[in-house]
């Protein structure tokens, strides 16, 4: 895999051979250098994520195919990674495939011709893709592996460059781990996020996020425990998240009550006229 880990504006072609990734133009906190839309085949093409519905980086797409679009598939249904989809389906006549889009206000309603369940296949004339459902970032969260090379397409499941953003109740912190333990059973070669450049390693960075998320979930734990009275969501937010930046915060309290509804969830935790105490 050549120029793996650069990452640059526009096309990359060659990712793998089979493989091409275009940033759409949405650069932004939550969406770092811009939602990655990914060009799967070379004969005929799967894309992955068309991202927001952006005139210019539609045409983009259809430019940089190398032969007819077969399939759009949309690992979740968030704003950046989505809404794309219909006109692309319009230029190109391809079929879209994902999971059913939950009913939030920060859900697309993607009309899907194919729906997906965890394990289906889709084929085109030189590759095959395997839907993988990982909940946690979203219920209908699907990643993408491609059974050619091993890659897998994480959307929003996996970042790089910054840490997912779990929103209750759709998103769900127990789920989230379930699905990066679950990716440690495959054999992945690399990660291809939907924010970001190509992840090698991919064990290593599955147990390092697998990591991350068990020391914050410490953090809150130990925090709690020390309180003795217990801590309201505010305070457990600037003492948890003590070590990110405040002008992310808002972001960081949606994780936090991910974080606690798990813990209350496992019965380590109890919620009591707005404070969060032990259990035991
Ligand atoms: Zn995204």
């Amino acid at each position: 895999m050549k120029d793996s880990y650069e990452l640059v504006p526009g096309v990359m072609q060659g990712l793998d051979a089979a493989v091409a990734r275009i940033i759409a133009p949405n650069a932004g906190v939550m969406t770092g250098p811009g939602t990655n839309t990914y060009l799967v085949g070379t004969h005929e093409l799967i894309v992955i994520d068309p991202g927001p519905d952006d005139e210019s980086h539609l045409r983009a797409i259809l430019a940089a195919a190398t032969g007819p679009i077969r399939w759009i598939l949309c690992t979740h249904t968030h704003m950046d990674h989505a809404p794309g989809a219909a006109r692309l389906k319009q230029l190109s006549g391809a079929t879209v495939a994902a999971m059913v889009a939950p009913r939030t206000d920060h859900d697309f309603q993607l009309s899907v011709d194919r729906v997906l369940a965890d394990g289906d296949v889709i084929e085109c004339r030189d590759v095959t893709v395997r839907a993988v459902h990982t909940p946690g970032h979203a219920s209908n969260h699907l990643c993408y592996l491609l059974e050619q090379n091993r890659m897998l397409f994480t959307g929003d499941h996996i970042m790089q460059g910054s840490t997912v953003v779990i929103w209750p109740p759709d998103g769900n912190m127990r789920a989230y781990m379930e699905s990066l333990r679950s990716l440690l059973k495959l054999d992945l070669a690399v990660l291809a996020p939907g924010h970001g450049h190509l992840i090698g390693h991919p064990r290593d960075e599955l147990n390092r996020l697998i990591e991350h998320r068990l020391r914050r979930e410490d953090k809150i734990r130990q925090a709690v425990l020390r309180s003795g009275t217990g801590l309201t969501i505010e305070t457990l937010l600037s003492s948890a998240y003590d070590d990110v930046s405040r002008s992310l915060h808002e972001w960081a309290a949606l994780s936090l009550q991910a974080h606690l509804d798990k813990l209350v969830a496992d019965g380590e935790l109890r919620l009591i006229a707005g404070r969060y105490r032990s259990s035991s």
